[in-house]
C-alpha cells in the first residue's frame, strides 16, 4: 500500500479552515405556495452581525424572483447573485433579508431539498439540502427559530415545532437548516400520546398513505419505549407538544431526525407479521429510537461543522445500541453490532476509502455518512465509557447536556466534559478521532515455572494520507479460565497505551485467556493459539462475545485452510458446531449466530490479509461445502431441532421468538442442502409470517425451485416493500454464473424504477453485497453492469450513486485481471463527467 490522497479540487473543504459566519440568522419566517412545477418560497431572515465580513448565502437551483433588505429591493452594487451564492455587500448590523424564489419539487429526483414522492411533498435537508429550497446560511452552526406557513389544497400540512393553525407552524427551539422539514400530502395518522417525566402531554402521530395504517403499530410502540428509555437512562425528556413521524417511499437514507417531524424511509416504519421480517422489526425499533434520541444528541446540541458529524452520529448510534441491548438482550445484540462493524467499517478502514472518525477534508459531505463516522464513532464512545467508568461517564454526559444545550459543538467540547468528570487527560485517546485504520493487537502467551505472561503489541496500518501512526489507548477486557473451562479470574480491563506491553500472573498451570471480552475495542486481534483453547472458550466462556468469537475463529481457520490448502473439515470442529447447535442451555438467537459461517466478503478480506489472493468463486463453493459438512454432521437431528424451536401461536416480533425463528432458518438452510428443498417447500406453503416465508424462499431459490419466484410475485406484486425483498433475494440467491443475468432481467421489468432508492439498492446491492461471487465474475460482467447503472442513476440521484459505488472499494484485494477490469470501470466513471459526489468517490478509489 502506498500513501495516496484523493485528487484535490478547488472545492475541497478543510476542517482547519473553519471560521464562524460574520452575519448570522436568528429567525426565519418562511412561507410555501406549493406547486409541483412552481413552488414559491418567500422567506424573511432576521440577520445579525457578529463580526466583520460579507454575508454569503447558499442556494442551488433556485429561480430568484426578488431580494430585499429591510423592505427595499437590493441594488446591483449591494449584492452579487451567483449560481450557488448570494453575497451581500456592506450589510448593516441588524436587518431583515427577504427573498422570493421558485423551485420545482416534481423535477427533483436527487431527493435532496423539497421533492415529491407518490404525490406527496417532503423534504430531506441533511446535509446541505436546505439551499435547494431557499437562500440561507446552510451550515449547522447557524441556529435559528422558525415560523413556517404552508399554502396548499392537500389535507395534511406538517412542519417542525408546534402547529398554530392549519399549515402554520412555529418551532421555538433554535435549529440548523439541516433539521428543517416540510411534509404535505393525503396522509392518515395512527395516534397516541405520551406524558413526559416533566408532565408535558405529547401527541404522537405516525403518518402514512391511506391503506397503510394497519402497519404502524410497532413504530408507534417503539417510539413510546424510546421516549421512556431516554428519560430513564439519560434523564432526557421531549420538549414539544407533538412528535410526528412520516413514512416516505422515495428516500435516500434510512430516516431523518428533523425537529419534531421525523421523516422515514417507509421500510423503517411499516410492519405487519405478513409483510415484515424479524430483521425489519428490529430495524424499525432501532431506527425509531435513533432518530428520537437525536432530539438531544444532534438537535438540542448540534455539530459546529460537518467534520464533527460523529459528535451526533457516533453518540446516537451508541445510544441506540444501548437501547437495543436493553430491549433485546445484551449478548446477541452486541455480537450483531460487532458483525455489522466488521462487515462494513473494517472493510472501509482496510481500503482506499479509509478515513478518520472525524475526517479532515471532504469534497462532498454526503460521502462521509459512513460506517466509520457512525459505527466506529459509537465504538469510540463505548471505549471512553469503559476507560473512565460508568460513574464518570454519567457525570460527564450530564455535564455535556447542561453546558452545551442550544449550542453547535466540537469533539473538543465533547471530550472536555469527560476530562473534567474523570479528572483524566484524554489527549492520547483523542487519536481515535484522527487516526484512520483498524489497529491490530498481537497477543503472545508464555508460561513457565508458575509464571504466565501475555505480551501485547499494537500497530495501526497506513491509510490514505496517513502513512505513520502513533500508539492508541486500547482498553482490553479479559478474564482467565482454567483448563476445565471454569472462570478463574473474572473480567478486568487493562489499557494498552504503548506499542508493546506485558501482563504477568502467578499461576500453577497455564490458563485459557479470554481476551477482548465484549469486544472492548474496535481492533483486529492477532492471536495464534491452540485449537484446544478455542474449543474450551466455545464450550465454557462466561463472556458471550468471546464464546461466539472462538467459534468464528475456528470456522474461519477451517474455511481459509480449505480454500488455500484444500484441507478437509475435521471432525473436532464439526462436533463443536453440532454440540453448540443442540445446546439447549444457550439462547436460540446465540446458537443461530454461532451456526452462521463467516461471510464470503469476510473470507476474501482475511485471505487478502494473509497474503493469499482471494478467488470469489472458490470462496463461494468452499463455504457451501462447509455448510454441507455441518448439515451432514447434524443430519437426522435437523427436523427435531427445528421442531424444538418452533413458535406456535400468534406471531410476536419480540426477541425470544425472533431468536427461535433465526435458529430455525439456519437449520432449514442446512436441511435444504440434504433434502433438495422439501422441508423449505412445506415452510413456504404454510408460513403465516414473512420471516419464515423469506427464509424458505431463500432456500428454494438456492436449490433452483422453478415455481417459487412466480408464486411469490403473484401473492405480493401489489406491495412495494415486499417486492423489494423479492427483487433482492433473486439476485442474492442466483448461482454466481447466473447472477448478473438475473439482475439484468429484473432491471428490464416495468416495476423496476431506478429512481426509487429501495428498489435500486435491492437489485444492484443484491448483486454487489448479496452475491459477491456473481459480482466478481472473472469476465468482468458484474463490474460493467453495476457501472452502467451507477452512471444512469448519477445525473438524477448522485447521493445514492456515490454510496453504491463503494462496492468497488475492495478491488485491490483481487488478482491482476480483475483489478484491470475494475480499473477500466473506474476510469469509465471518471471520464463520464460524473456528479461531484461520484467523482470524489471514484477519485479516492482510483488513487489506491
Ligand atoms: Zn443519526
Amino acid at each position: 500500500m502506498r500513501d495516496a490522497t484523493p485528487e484535490q479540487t478547488p472545492e475541497t473543504v478543510h476542517l482547519a479552515d473553519y471560521a464562524p459566519v460574520p452575519v448570522t440568522v436568528t429567525h426565519l419566517d418562511v412561507s410555501f405556495q406549493l406547486d409541483p412545477k412552481a413552488t414559491r418560497v418567500s422567506s424573511r431572515l432576521t440577520c445579525k452581525r457578529q463580526g466583520p465580513g460579507e454575508m454569503v448565502l447558499n442556494g442551488e437551483g433556485l429561480k430568484t424572483l426578488s431580494v430585499t433588505l429591510d423592505g427595499v429591493p437590493l441594488d446591483a452594487d449591494r449584492h452579487t447573485l451567483g449560481d450557488r451564492t448570494l453575497t451581500l455587500h456592506g450589510a448593516p448590523d441588524e436587518f431583515l433579508l427577504e427573498t422570493v424564489v421558485e423551485i420545482a419539487p416534481a423535477d427533483n429526483k436527487a431527493l435532496s431539498g423539497l421533492y415529491m414522492s407518490n404525490g406527496m411533498y417532503c423534504t430531506q435537508c441533511e446535509a446541505e439540502g436546505f439551499r435547494r429550497i431557499t437562500w440561507m446560511l446552510d451550515r449547522p452552526d447557524v441556529m435559528a427559530t422558525y415560523d413556517v406557513a404552508i399554502d396548499s389544497d392537500l389535507p395534511v400540512l406538517l412542519s417542525n415545532g408546534n402547529e398554530r393553525a392549519a399549515g402554520v407552524w412555529h418551532d421555538p427551539w433554535p435549529k440548523p437548516t439541516y433539521l428543517f422539514a416540510l411534509v404535505a400530502g393525503d396522509l392518515v395518522a395512527t395516534s397516541d400520546s405520551f406524558t413526559t417525566m416533566e408532565g408535558k402531554d405529547v401527541a404522537l402521530n405516525v403518518w402514512v398513505r391511506p391503506g397503510d395504517e394497519d402497519r404502524t403499530a410497532y413504530a408507534l410502540d417503539a417510539l413510546k419505549r424510546s421516549m421512556a428509555w431516554d428519560e430513564e437512562v439519560y434523564g432526557r425528556a421531549y420538549d414539544l407538544s407533538v412528535f410526528n413521524i412520516v413514512a416516505v417511499d422515495d428516500f435516500n437514507m434510512g430516516a431523518m431526525e428533523n425537529k419534531g417531524l421525523n421523516v422515514f424511509n417507509s421500510r423503517y416504519v411499516l410492519a405487519s407479521p405478513e409483510t415484515a421480517t424479524d430483521a425489519d422489526y428490529a430495524n424499525i425499533e432501532r431506527i425509531v429510537a435513533h432518530e428520537y434520541f437525536h432530539n438531544w444528541t444532534g438537535n438540542r446540541i448540534t455539530c459546529r461543522d460537518w467534520f464533527q458529524l460523529c459528535l451526533k452520529e457516533g453518540l446516537t448510534v451508541f445510544r441506540d445500541e444501548q437501547f437495543s441491548q436493553d430491549q433485546r438482550g445484551y449478548a446477541v445484540q452486541r455480537i450483531g453490532d460487532v458483525m455489522n462493524l466488521r462487515a462494513r467499517q473494517f472493510r472501509e478502514d482496510a481500503g482506499p476509502l479509509a478515513h478518520p472518525v472525524r475526517p479532515e477534508s471532504f469534497v462532498e459531505i454526503n460521502n462521509f455518512y459512513t460506517a466509520t463516522v457512525y459505527e466506529k464513532g459509537a465504538e469510540v464512545i463505548g471505549m471512553l465509557r469503559t476507560l473512565i467508568g460508568a460513574e464518570a461517564w454519567d457525570q460527564g454526559i450530564a455535564l455535556y447536556f447542561e453546558r452545551h444545550d442550544g449550542e453547535a459543538c466540537t469533539i473538543e467540547d465533547w471530550l472536555a466534559v469527560f476530562e473534567e468528570a474523570a479528572e483524566r487527560d484524554l489527549t492520547q485517546f483523542k487519536l481515535w478521532y484522527s487516526q484512520a485504520g483498524t489497529p491490530r493487537v498481537r497477543v503472545t502467551e508464555h508460561f513457565s515455572d508458575g509464571l504466565y505472561r501475555i505480551d501485547l503489541a499494537q500497530s495501526v496500518p497506513p491509510t490514505p494520507g496517513q502513512p505513520d501512526k502513533q500508539p492508541m489507548v486500547i482498553p482490553l477486557a479479559f478474564g482467565l479460565l482454567d483448563r476445565e473451562g471454569n472462570e478463574s479470574r473474572p473480567t478486568e480491563v487493562r489499557e494498552l497505551t504503548t506499542a508493546g506491553d506485558s501482563l504477568t500472573f502467578d499461576l500453577a498451570e497455564k490458563p485459557v485467556l479470554s481476551i477482548l471480552r465484549g469486544f472492548s475495542a474496535p481492533v483486529i486481534l492477532e492471536f495464534d493459539r491452540p485449537d484446544a483453547d478455542r474449543l474450551t472458550l466455545l464450550a465454557h466462556d462466561t463472556d458471550a462475545f468471546c464464546r461466539w468469537e472462538a467459534g468464528r475463529v475456528l470456522a474461519k481457520d477451517r474455511l481459509m485452510r480449505a480454500i488455500s490448502e484444500d484441507a478437509e473439515f475435521d471432525a473436532g470442529w464439526l462436533d463443536a458446531v453440532a454440540t453448540l447447535a443442540q445446546d439447549d442451555n444457550a439462547e436460540p438467537a446465540f446458537r443461530a449466530l454461532a451456526l452462521a459461517l463467516p461471510s464470503e466478503d469476510d473470507l476474501a478480506q482475511s485471505l487478502h490479509e494473509a497474503g493469499i489472493v482471494p478467488d470469489p468463486e472458490r470462496i463461494h463453493l468452499t463455504r457451501r461445502a462447509a455448510q454441507m459438512a455441518v448439515a451432514e454432521r447434524l443430519a437426522n437431528a435437523l427436523p427435531d431441532l427445528r421442531a424444538a424451536n418452533a413458535t406456535p401461536g400468534a406471531y410476536s416480533p419480540a426477541a425470544e421468538d425472533a431468536g427461535k425463528r433465526a435458529l430455525s432458518a439456519g437449520l432449514l438452510k442446512l436441511q435444504t442442502m440434504r433434502d433438495g428443498g422439501a422441508a423449505a417447500r412445506r415452510v413456504y406453503d404454510t408460513a403465516d409470517n414473512m420471516t419464515d416465508r423469506m427464509a424458505a424462499f431463500a432456500c428454494l431459490l438456492d436449490v433452483g425451485d422453478p415455481d417459487v419466484a412466480a408464486q411469490f410475485e403473484a401473492d405480493w406484486s401489489h406491495d412495494r416493500l415486499v417486492m423489494d425483498k423479492w427483487f433482492m433475494a433473486q439476485v442474492a440467491h442466483a448461482t454466481p454464473v447466473d447472477a448478473v443475468g438475473v439482475a439484468e432481467r429484473l432491471t428490464k421489468r416495468a416495476d423496476f424504477d431506478p429512481s426509487n432508492p429501495n428498489r435500486f439498492r435491492a437489485v444492484i446491492g443484491g448483486l454487489t453485497a448479496g452475491n459477491p461471487a456473481g459480482f466478481h465474475r472473472a469476465d468482468g460482467s458484474g463490474y460493467a453492469f453495476v457501472t452502467d447503472w451507477l452512471l444512469r442513476l448519477d445525473p438524477s440521484n448522485p447521493q445514492t450513486a456515490a454510496r453504491m459505488s463503494t462496492a468497488f472499494d475492495s478491488w485491490r484485494r483481487y488478482d491482476a485481471d480483475r483489478q484491470a477490469l475494475v480499473r477500466e470501470q473506474l476510469d469509465r466513471m471518471a471520464a463520464a463527467d460524473p456528479s461531484r459526489d461520484l467523482a470524489e468517490m471514484v477519485a479516492r478509489m482510483r488513487a489506491a
